[in-house]
This record gives structure tokens, sequence and C-alpha cells, in this order.
């Protein structure tokens, strides 16, 4: 027998932090940047009350989810479109958007998700020099020719840690020609304290060209409902909603974002533990050289190259006490490993270890 001909996709299959150790029972996931705290009290009782009731399809248009968030954010409904995740978004974006041959901009140590669907989508990735691994605007635009089409960028970047500020945001716009969608991914601005960034929601909302990605996976604690939103031009989300699979985000994913959203004491005690676990957590690091980023989101990228130990040894010394980090290797990054800021014991015993593994050397 032979297997009918399928189209040849030079990709990996992704492969996601990791949440499980062959040995140990008892792990500790520092892998994957979800929430810290996990969901708050709002999302819990919806969960105790949800309506048991599944034998109906969702609403495929999200009405009571959107209706929230644009109050919340004062927006436009007709401008919002949610996915399983903002990974569904990004895939419908690459194909409204590219055709063979198109070309597509990507900061070089950025989120995995944007390659992996352009080139599903036949685009060819093209990769922009970071400096101190930070996106160059110059770069990016030094890298544009006429096949491209769309600019992707998180801010702050996953899993580099830095960001744009919101005048380079708006310079980035103003010299990228107005023909390429520029794709911001606020995926952790609630996180951010910094005084001269600004989510792209506030500086982008009336453009054409830029479109905004928002997720409930990381401070919202929603990350295995996948459900996350994206806001651009009507026309775009016009033309998105037709490429859509129609029921792509399940009921009880939409009543907890709805949920989520409103439990603003939740963001406001998730953001303050992660301020002072970030403040702790990099002043621990530094008595061992291991550098880390500003401070900006829930995670850190640590270098260990001034460091006694290398990466590889201390993820595997983590590991062997039941801690995971996540390794670079598959974004290119040498000698450095991710780390998520988690729950008060979480940080307490990776500290621990890491001290232990540093003990005497
Ligand atoms: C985690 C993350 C997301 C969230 O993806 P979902 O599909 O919504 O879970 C989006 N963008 C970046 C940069 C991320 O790190």
């Amino acid at each position: 027998m032979i297997n009918p001909l399928f189209k040849k996709i030079d990709l990996q299959t992704y492969k996601p932090g990791r949440s499980m150790l062959k040995k140990t029972k008892k792990v500790i996931k520092l892998s994957a940047n979800e929430s810290a705290l996990g969901v708050g009290n709002r999302v819990k009782k919806a969960l105790r009350n949800i309506d048991k009731n599944i034998s109906k399809y969702p609403d495929s248009k999200f009405k009571e989810l959107t209706k929230t968030i644009s109050k919340k954010f004062n927006l436009n409904e007709n401008k919002i479109i949610c996915g399983a995740g903002s990974d569904e978004i990004i895939q419908m974006l690459c194909t409204l958007f590219l055709n063979k041959n198109d070309e597509v901009i990507v900061p070089e140590f950025s989120f995995l998700m944007y390659r992996i669907y352009a080139k599903i989508a036949g685009a060819k990735i093209i990769y922009s020099k970071e400096i101190n691994f930070k996106a160059s605007i110059n770069d990016i635009i030094k890298k544009v020719n006429k096949k491209t089409k769309i600019v992707f960028l998180a801010n702050p970047n996953n899993p580099t840690g830095t960001y744009l500020s919101k005048s380079d945001l708006i310079i980035l716009r103003k010299k990228l020609n107005s023909k390429i969608l520029l794709v911001l991914d606020d995926a952790y601005f609630e996180y951010m304290q910094n005084k001269d960034y600004s989510p792209a929601l506030d500086i982008f909302k009336n453009s054409k060209n830029v479109f905004i990605l928002r997720t409930f996976s990381k401070i919202y604690g929603l990350a295995s409902l996948r459900v996350g939103w994206g806001y651009g031009d009507k026309k775009i989300i016009d033309e998105l909603y037709k490429i859509k699979p129609p029921f792509n985000v399940n009921k009880l994913a939409q009543v907890c974002a709805k949920e989520a959203l409103l439990d603003k004491d939740h963001v406001k005690k998730s953001i303050k533990h992660n301020l002072y676990w970030c403040n702790k957590i990099k002043k621990e690091l530094d008595k061992f050289k291991i550098s880390t980023n500003e401070i900006t989101a829930n995670f850190f990228l640590l270098n260990f190259n001034k460091s006694k130990l290398t990466s590889k040894l201390v993820s595997k010394r983590l590991e062997s006490k039941g801690v995971i980090l996540r390794e670079m290797d598959s974004y290119g990054i040498k000698n450095c490993l991710r780390v998520t800021i988690g729950n008060t014991y979480e940080n307490k015993f990776f500290l621990k270890q890491i001290s232990k593994i540093f003990k005497n050397v």
C-alpha cells in the first residue's frame, strides 16, 4: 500500500515546555509561563456553577465574551475575534494573509508559533537580528522587501523578556511600509510595570494595519481551556470570521474567560506576586552569576555565560529534584534557560535547589 501524497512541510513538531519527568512524581513546572496563582475566585465559582448541558454547540460569535472585552477595554465589539488560544488567531492570520513565497519577518529569538504557522501557510521566514536579545527596529526595516506581508512581534517578547517602548513601536509602524501587517502580541502586557511601555492595544486601537493579540493563558490562568482574542480592523475581522472554524471556542472557555476578565482583584494580586518574586529571584540568581533580562513579564531568560556551571548541567540537576525549566535549544539560544515565576512554594523550592547546586563549586 502507499500513502496518498501529502504536502512536505519543513518543520519539527512543536515541543511544549515539559510538564512531566520520568522518575519524579511531584513536579514543579516552571517551563511554560503559566499563571503562578492559578485562577481567581470568580472563575472558581463559575466552574462550580457551570451549566452542565454540553449537548448544544457553543456560541460561534462569543457574544457574551466579546461584550465583556469591549466594555473592559473600551473597544468596538465588531473588531474582536476569539480563538482557541491566541495560537489559533495566529494561524488564521497566516491563512488569510500568506501565499506561497510571501515573506514574514520575525525577530530571531521570538515566539515559535509565528514561524510555525507562517511556514505551514507556505511563506518564507526571515529572521531579523536582535541586539542583546532585543528586537531591532532597524534590522526589521532592513529585511523588508516587496514580498514581506507580516511582521510578528511579541511585546514583551517570549522567550527573551525584552520589550520595545511605546515610542519604538510608533517608530516601527511609521517606518514599515503601510501595506505590511504588523501583528503585536500583548500576551504578557498585564505584568508590565515599565514606565516607557504601552500595550499595543493602547497605541493602535484605530489602526488598519496593526493586529493585536491577547490571551487568557497567562495572567488569567486559563491555559488549558485554550482561549485568546484578536483585535484589528473590521475588514480583517470579517474575513477572519469566514475562515474561522465555526465553534472554535468551547462554552466553558467562553464563560471562564469572561469571569477572569471581571476579576480585577485576582489580576492585581498576580501582578503584585510577580513583581515581588521577580525582584527576589533576580537578586538571588545574581549571586551565582546567572544573569537575567530586566524585570518585565512573568518569566526570566537566564544566561549562564558568566556562571560557573552551564545551563545544561543546571537544568539536569534541577530536573533530578523535580524542577522543570524551559530549555532554549529549540529557540536557538545557547547556554540559557527560561524560568517562569511560580507560586511561593515553587519559587522557594527552586531557589533552594539552585543554591544547593552552586554550593562548593
Ligand atoms: C504564551 C504565549 C501566547 C499564548 O498562546 P495561547 O495560544 O493563547 O495559549 C501567545 N503569545 C506569546 C508570545 C506567548 O508567549
